[in-house]
């Protein structure tokens, strides 16, 4: 039955971004997107200042600074 695992799976990942998705996050200050997958890494979970490799397609991914952190975008 692998439909029922996939959605299991898709379930239990949906539960844990949600307990991992606390906003105020004072240690992470942005995170890595790859915008040809719109898969996103917050910064926090990359070791290190360089930018990851897309898991997806393995283009470096970009860098995006969390709206809010530094205030006002002017
Ligand atoms: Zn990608």
């Amino acid at each position: 039955m692998g439909l029922l695992t996939t959605v299991r799976d898709v379930l239990q990942a949906s539960t844990e971004s949600a307990n991992r998705g606390d906003v105020t996050d004072e240690r992470s200050e942005g995170a890595y997107w790859c915008d040809d997958c719109d898969v996103r890494i917050r910064d926090i979970d990359v070791e290190g200042d360089d930018p990851p490799d897309c898991p997806d397609c393995g283009a470096a991914m970009r860098f995006e600074r969390s709206p809010g952190s530094t205030g006002c975008a002017c």
